[in-house]
């Protein structure tokens, strides 16, 4: 037996005219079941082909290559080809899906498209080839464009690389291009992208991170080179500096040292709100080094003077220690709150269910013809505005999962925690906490997710 889909889709403005309103479309999909033996029906898929808004927006087609996914579907149906997906990309994505998982279809009242058949499959290649062709092409046409333009030294993206400035369409170098001479020197003579960005602080313009410094450095731009053409523009850095720092980027010191820190990202300084930033000291032990991991507010040790009054440094380790120690009666009292808390959610969310059951009726009536499509599209735009305007209301209240919490406080997470990798540390906080103050007294304050 083919457990076998039906997908519905009405176009509004033709259905009337053409005679295939969905129940019509629904009568002949079932009727081409009922006369199959071999078929048996695994689900119904209906788009109304009302676009829906922010929140109440339910793709049908969506819902159905999740079910393939899950193995629920050897077959689909439809009417006509143009009822399945509605431009070359969305056909693309969704039969990538269907192939993957030795899903066919057929498009009943078009039987010349038909991927159950060697034939029909060729058929439907071919045309698909067409289109996908035709998509290609103008791709193509652009990129010949755009390289006829690097030939004639024309910039083709709004992007302007720092240190130049656009003339006539043209890229010459801007009052900025001494700062980038310096970002190159400074490199090339601590071959360190922190230190130069350490040292580099007070320049403004250049990139404050690493990784956008360091794509700084790679540009062949700052050589003239474009794309293929090596005399795209004026060169800002000379030949051989370049050359010297490309020798020097990939031992850059520190870039072999990649460090996970558990908490990065996670805690906030408590008195000026910004996220703390992560560092790693070495101490010596006898003829070791043991790493250290630290966080500490950035608005006071990396700023002079410093604007912030917070001065503590949070080691790694004891934070670790801390929260193992104290999870259990945190989780505790938080959840107690929670549950206070989301009460008026819980509500709101009873009332949004009723009211999408509602829409569902409506659905019904109209897909059995006992409305007219007019009613059906007021009414269901009603119903819409209602739910939207109460899940707006809802995503302002706290949403929370309790569940979660309270699983996690029965478990014995202290034994499993000890055995986890760095990442996956990481992983874990980030699973259940959503931030941790820390102030000047040493106060630690964990809100839950
Ligand atoms: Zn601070």
């Amino acid at each position: 037996m083919k457990r076998t889909a039906i997908y519905l889709r009405v176009s509004s403005d033709r259905q009337s005219q053409e005679g295939d309103s969905i129940a019509a479309q629904r009568q002949a999909l079932t009727k081409y079941i009922d006369d199959r033996p071999d078929l048996v029906l695994a689900g119904e898929y209906i788009d109304d082909g009302i676009s829906g808004t922010k929140y109440s927006q339910r793709d049908e087609l969506q819902r159905m290559l999740a079910d393939v996914e899950d193995g629920k579907i050897d077959l689909l149906i439809f009417t006509k080809l143009d009822r399945f997906f509605r431009s070359v990309r969305h056909y693309t994505a969704a039969q990538a899906i269907l192939d993957k998982h030795g899903v066919g279809w057929t498009a009943i009242w078009e039987p010349i498209y038909d991927t159950t058949t060697p034939q029909g499959r060729l058929i439907v290649n071919q045309m698909m080839s067409i289109a996908q062709f035709e998509a290609e092409n103008t791709g193509q046409r652009i990129k010949q464009v755009q390289a006829y333009k690097v030939t004639q030294c024309e910039v083709i993206s709004g992007n302007t690389p720092y240190g130049y400035r656009i003339e006539n369409k043209h890229l010459v170098p801007s009052e900025d291009a001494e700062s980038v001479l310096l970002a190159f020197q400074t490199f090339e003579r601590t071959g360190s992208i922190n230190g130069s960005l350490r040292e580099l602080a007070g320049v403004p313009g250049l990139p404050r991170i690493q990784k956008d410094f360091k794509k700084m450095l790679k540009n062949p731009i700052y050589i003239g080179k474009y794309r293929g053409n090596d005399h795209f523009c004026e060169p800002i850095i000379p030949l051989q500096l370049w050359e010297r720092v490309q020798e020097l980027l990939p031992i850059n010191i520190r870039s072999n040292q990649r460090q996970t820190y558990i908490f990065s990202g996670l805690i906030r300084c408590g008195e000026c709100g910004c996220s703390f930033a992560a560092n790693t000291r070495r101490r010596q032990r006898g003829n070791y080094f043991q790493i250290i991991h630290q966080y500490r507010c950035p608005k006071h040790f990396m700023r002079k003077p410093a604007q912030c009054t917070n001065p503590k440094v949070m080691n790694e380790n004891v934070l670790e220690r801390y929260l193992i120690e104290n999870l259990s009666s945190m989780i505790e009292k938080t959840v107690v709150e929670y549950e206070v808390a989301a009460k008026p959610a819980r509500d709101k969310a009873a009332r949004i269910a009723k009211l999408q059951g509602k829409a569902d009726k409506l659905k019904e009536l109209f897909i059995n013809d006992l409305i007219s499509l007019e009613e059906y599209k007021s009414d269901k735009e009603k119903l819409a505005a209602q739910i939207d305007a109460l899940q707006a209301e809802a995503a302002e209240e706290p949403t929370v999962n309790t569940e979660a919490l309270k699983q996690l406080q029965g478990m014995n997470f202290r034994g499993i925690y000890e055995g986890m990798e760095p990442d996956e540390k990481r992983r874990f906080w980030r699973a259940i906490i959503k931030v941790i103050h820390f102030d000047q007294e040493r106060n630690i304050d964990v809100e839950f997710l």
